[in-house]
């Protein structure tokens, strides 16, 4: 059940509305905002499901009611002056209605300071299983995947082997080329062996965290 004291101090907008940042809790990235009143927060709250109401249709909405693209709540956190709702979730498919991943497409500015290119590898494996699921004609990986387990494995071992070869030659344009083709290979074969590449990086945090 919703916890009704924290529900009582929540500080919904003169209109009765909440704002609701939506996070990806796997890549981080911000989803979507999208307004909650009391209905929408307590359906989100029991449902484990987003719910949203709408300003422009006058309705409330499940976030991917039409469009098949739901997300499952992993966390509700508000905010200092509990006037904004972050919700961490588990994205089926691209949360935009336009068909982009997220709605913050539109780059107003962009300096070069971000450095940080980790988070490419849980978008990559994202983008690998949307491919995948949707059969997507002509894509590499899907052809690649239709010829079966073999030519799967076979080309993350090619990879792993130009890779080493790119080492031995000590060429580091080469070395970055064949490594983020082996990074593309495992994520695939992840994929194909229905290991799910955060239970690798849990994994990794795991045996980092015990030493
Ligand atoms: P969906 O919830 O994805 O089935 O989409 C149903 C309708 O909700 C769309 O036609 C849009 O009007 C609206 N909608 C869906 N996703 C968003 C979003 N990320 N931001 C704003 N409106 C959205
Ligand atoms: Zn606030
Ligand atoms: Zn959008
Ligand atoms: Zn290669």
């Amino acid at each position: 059940m919703i916890n009704e004291k924290l529900l009582e101090e929540i500080s919904f907008s003169e209109d009765g509305l909440l704002p609701c940042i939506v996070q990806d809790n796997n890549t981080n990235e911000v989803l979507m905002m999208a307004y909650m009143n009391k209905e929408a927060l307590k359906k989100t709250y029991e449902t484990g499901y987003t719910w949203f109401w709408s300003r422009k249709r006058q309705k409330l909405w499940q976030k991917g009611e039409s469009s098949g693209n739901e997300q499952k709540v992993v966390s509700l956190q508000l905010d200092c002056d509990k006037d904004t709702l972050l919700a961490k979730v588990l994205q089926t498919g691209p949360a935009c209605h336009t068909g982009e991943p997220t709605c913050f497409y539109n780059t107003l500015k962009e300096s070069d300071l971000d450095k940080s290119y980790i988070s490419i590898i849980p978008k990559l494996s994202k983008i690998v299983e949307e491919r995948l699921t949707s059969k997507q004609s002509g894509s590499y990986t899907v052809k690649l995947v239709e010829k079966g387990e073999n030519q799967v494995l076979k080309k993350l071992g090619e990879e792993a082997t130009e890779l080493v070869m790119a080492c031995k030659e000590s060429d580091k344009q080469e070395i970055k080329y064949e490594a983020a083709d082996l990074m593309f290979h495992m994520i695939l074969s992840l994929k194909y062996f229905e290991v799910d590449i955060n239970e690798v990086l849990q994994e990794l945090t795991n045996r980092n965290q015990s030493r």
